[in-house]
């Protein structure tokens, strides 16, 4: 069984298919919705997946839905795809441009959607003819962008039982028809830091009977991001940078408050964790030092996507497999955020960089750019990859020894 040549079967079921999957990521890119208002999206795809006799089942919030493939013994695979757009307008002068002003799938969520429906409907034919060894969560995440949508999925139980998730994203800067791949971070924490400091004011010819307070919001702008790079691990790569310092009006009145404002980001889980602990120990102590009050308030963002080793090896042979030895290419860690990075704190997984340029062209819009586009072979790219990703980590995950190095499907190159 293991054995089985299911690159045949993609080449047969795309041949059949690629179209309607070009067609079906035309429409969501004509009519992109923001996070949490994917009303449309999830009724599209939620109407494909049961034509193909699949049940789906929306979240609790009305947007974004969960669809499991197979039943019955073996390990539980997740998958995973965004499904909202960007307020950002659409650029692009092309038949199928957003319809909606303002509004545009600049990151290609349109394009992990319709990959993932794909791979649902074949996996759909494998499950029916008995040749899923496990089950496959399909998961059609809301809101990566506010972001808030991999919390959503989360809370409702979304990978309970789920031992391991994979998921894509579109890199413009990568050739169709290649991944990127990299074990280890891939992306970074981004967090959101505001001080305010208050003191009692007074003139500055007095420094000494009042809190000299645009000295003490200056020391805590140095202060801080220095003491922060002799506390916590250099190789985390943790920075503290301010974007807004504000403080007094005139200059001969020493102000009774100020404020800064920064983000935080991070390579590395685990001084992620201890970020928000530390900025306040180490602001007490300025603070202290000249007398002045702060107050902190760390928001948040979402924490690095760190890929798990096997997760990659995993993806690797899935690549080699169904799109050839060339196929995996390294890619680097981007100081972007992804809420991928959430379902990796609970469970195993990787999250890999899908080729989406074509070959040669010299129009190379990035992300979140109004002209971002993709190479739309890059959605039969990414089914097979997805697909056999799936089927590569259920085989893996029923083999009983872990510490059996992982052999190649036998796949027909
Ligand atoms: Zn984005
Ligand atoms: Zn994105």
């Amino acid at each position: 069984m293991r054995g089985r040549n299911f690159r045949g079967e993609l080449d047969t079921f795309l041949a059949g298919r690629e179209q309607e999957l070009i067609d079906f990521r035309r429409d969501l890119h004509m009519h992109p919705e923001l996070a949490f208002a994917e009303y449309r999206t999830t009724q599209r795809v939620a109407d494909r997946l049961t034509a193909a006799g699949l049940v789906p089942s929306v979240l609790p919030r009305g947007t974004g839905l969960i669809c499991e493939v197979g039943s019955g013994d073996g390990p539980t695979v997740a998958l995973r795809a965004d499904i909202d757009a960007l307020p950002v307008p659409d650029e692009k002068d092309v038949p199928y441009s957003s319809t909606v002003p303002g509004v545009c799938h600049a990151c290609g969520h349109d394009v992990h959607t319709t990959i993932l429906v794909g791979t649902a409907l074949f996996l759909a034919q494998q499950a029916a003819a008995g040749l899923l060894p496990g089950r496959v969560r399909l998961i059609f995440q809301p809101a990566e962008e506010l972001p808030g949508g991999a919390l959503e999925v989360m809370a409702s139980g979304g990978i309970s039982g789920v031992d391991r998730i994979f998921g894509l994203h579109c890199d413009p800067r990568t050739d169709v028809g290649k991944v990127g791949l990299k074990t280890g971070p891939i992306t970074s924490a981004c967090d959101r830091v505001s001080i305010r400091v208050t003191g009692p004011g007074g003139h500055t010819a007095r420094p000494h009977l009042t809190a000299d307070l645009v000295f003490a919001l200056a020391k805590i702008l140095t202060e801080l991001p220095a003491g922060l790079s002799r506390r916590v691990d250099p190789r985390s790569s943790l920075s503290l940078v301010w974007g807004r310092v504000e403080a007094g009006s005139v200059a001969n009145a020493i102000p009774d408050d100020g404020v800064a404002e920064g983000t935080v980001r991070c390579l590395d889980e685990e001084a992620w964790h201890a970020a928000p602990d530390l900025i306040k120990e180490l602001l007490d102590s300025v603070a202290g030092a000249y007398g002045v009050e702060a107050r902190m308030d760390y928001a948040r963002g979402v924490p690095p996507v760190v890929n798990d080793e096997v997760s990659v090896q995993m993806l690797t042979e899935a690549a080699v497999g169904v799109l050839g030895e060339g196929a995996p290419v390294p890619t680097q860690q981007s100081l972007g955020g992804e809420d991928f990075g959430w379902y990796l704190e609970s469970i195993p997984g990787a999250y890999a960089r899908l080729g989406t340029r074509k070959p040669g062209s010299v129009h190379l819009a990035d992300i979140h750019q109004g002209t971002f586009d993709v190479d739309e072979t890059c959605i039969g790219t990414g089914v097979r990859f997805l697909a056999a990703t799936a089927l590569t980590a259920l085989w893996e995950g029923r083999r009983p020894s872990v510490s059996e190095p992982l052999v190649a499907l036998n796949l027909d190159k």
